[in-house]
């Protein structure tokens, strides 16, 4: 029943991601922020470094003293400050991280260091550099470090720390309602009968979900049969900002799902689009709702899970996502029959680091993402990718 004409991706990707909206803010705790999308500035309360630190263990000196014996009068740990300015012909033993003494412009490394009998140090190289960090080098008191919509990983965890933001504030994250349509259907734990399989798509979209850092709640497998959708379709409604359906939006006599949807009031924005695999992607949203309306097989469900729902979900937390891709060239030809829509390949890297297609039979070969590294795509009209041609590999299985 499809109730639209049949756009291309990037208009679909359009209408969904114009259709966004964006969720509250919270506060969290620093240690609980990992994969969550900053709503706030953050500025640095500090200077780092907060002053001019040594960046080797060595001895703090003037420059033009290296040549000369120099006295030891002081030793600095990290953390303490030095008790004594350094003059002529001395130094101080300083570690790593802690703070230049005035009166020196250079340290030079333990390793490039003799002691003398007299209890002095001797620089013993050609030369050396500085060895020191200045004050601010890193960044000023005030300086903007991050802005909103940044996705906060463990490496920027280590930066809001270090500028003491211990609670920032995120956008919360959107609810996803997660149901795989099917009388065909069994749960992963059941043993199916010859004319059933295991649902595979729900614990799949669930953990892809998890991944991105939004809540999924697993509904559970709808007979395909109003009654069933719509008694999914309302569970899914409480407390949820969007749902995902697998299966059910096929031009099949059983795939009812858009015709649930319309029912509640969610109103369907589109439900064809050129892309392969997915050309059934049904899009609907209410005031409060949006449904996502994915093909049932497997390999469909995960690509566009991964190429326009999830920039959705990112959309909702204020992120613009921008999937990692990498540039290669292609190890053999790779040709197709019919260039009339975009369409997707799992690649793999060959020993000599180019790409080429896993074995492959199409949407519903599930097991071929596991020896999948990546996705690349034919350009709609184009039925031949050439050897040797550089080729974008969008690493969607992360
Ligand atoms: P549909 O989109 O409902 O026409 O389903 C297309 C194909 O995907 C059929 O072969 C289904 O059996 C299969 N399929 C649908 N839902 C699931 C699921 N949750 N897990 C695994 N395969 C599924
Ligand atoms: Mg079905």
């Amino acid at each position: 029943m499809a109730t639209t004409t049949m756009i291309s991706f990037e208009e679909a990707f359009n209408i969904a991601l114009g259709a966004a909206r964006l969720l509250e803010t919270e506060r969290v705790e620093l240690a609980q922020s990992r994969n969550r999308i900053l709503a706030q500035e953050v500025r640095a309360d500090i200077a780092m470094p907060p002053f001019d630190k040594a960046i080797v263990d060595g001895y703090a000196c003037r420059r033009a003293d290296l040549g000369a014996e120099l006295q030891v009068v002081e030793t600095i740990a990290a953390g303490y400050a030095p008790e004594k300015s350094i003059g002529p012909g001395e130094c101080a033993k300083i570690m790593t991280g802690a703070m230049l003494p005035e009166g020196v412009d250079c340290v030079f490394m333990v390793e490039h260091s003799e002691e003398t009998e007299s209890g002095a140090v001797r620089f013993i190289k050609e030369e050396t550099s500085d060895n020191i960090l200045p004050f601010a080098k890193h960044m000023a008191e005030g300086d903007i470090i991050m802005s909103p919509g940044h996705r906060i990983l463990a490496s920027d965890i280590a930066v809001l720390a270090t500028v003491g933001c211990v609670r920032p504030e995120v956008y919360q994250r959107p609810r996803v309602a997660v149901i795989a349509t099917g009388d065909e259907l069994v749960e992963p734990e059941i043993q199916p009968s010859p004319v059933q399989i295991r649902s595979s798509n729900g614990i799949q979209m669930c953990a892809q979900v998890e991944a991105m850092g939004c809540i999924a709640t697993y509904i559970g497998i709808a007979k395909d049969t109003d009654e069933s959708l719509d008694a999914c379709l309302s569970s899914a409604m409480q407390g949820h900002e969007v749902v995902l359906f697998s299966g059910g939006v096929s031009m099949g006599e059983f795939d009812l799902v858009p015709g649930i949807l319309e029912k509640n009031g969610i109103k369907i924005q589109f439900d064809r689009v050129a892309i392969q695999p997915g050309k059934p992607t049904t899009f609907a949203y209410s005031d409060d709702l949006f449904c996502f309306g994915l093909p049932g097989n497997p390999v469909s469900t995960y690509v566009i899970l991964e190429i326009l729902v999830k920039p959705f979900l990112f959309a909702m937390m204020g992120h613009e996502y921008r999937p990692p891709q990498i540039r290669m060239r292609l190890a053999s030809t790779m040709k197709r029959k019919s260039g009339a829509r975009k369409a997707w390949v799992p690649v793999v890297t060959t020993d000599d680091g180019r790409i080429e297609k896993v074995d492959y039979h199409g949407s519903a070969h599930i097991n071929a993402l596991c020896f999948a590294e990546g996705i690349i795509a034919f350009p709609e009209g184009a039925t031949e990718l050439k050897e040797g041609s550089e080729i974008d590999v969008r690493l969607i299985l992360t």
